[in-house]
């Protein structure tokens, strides 16, 4: 089944829709525990996505896969 398919979406706060498969990975994600993690996915679009074009990627929820 499609993300499209499941009859929800991501919004940002002034409406505009979110395509996670648009949004790239941050080298931080890469070394994190919670990364392709289901539950974690929604949180950690969000994080992505609100942080999108900035220069450092920061996340408070971030656990190291060590
Ligand atoms: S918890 Fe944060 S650092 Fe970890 S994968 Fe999700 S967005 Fe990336």
């Amino acid at each position: 089944m499609r993300k499209e398919d499941k009859g929800f979406g991501f919004f940002r706060d002034d409406g505009t829709e979110i395509n996670p498969s648009l949004i790239k990975k941050p080298s931080l994600c890469v070394s994190c525990r919670k990364d392709d993690d289901p539950q974690e996915e929604i949180l950690c679009t969000l994080t992505r996505a609100d942080q999108q074009g900035e220069a450092e990627f920061r996340c408070d929820a971030f656990e190291s896969r060590r």
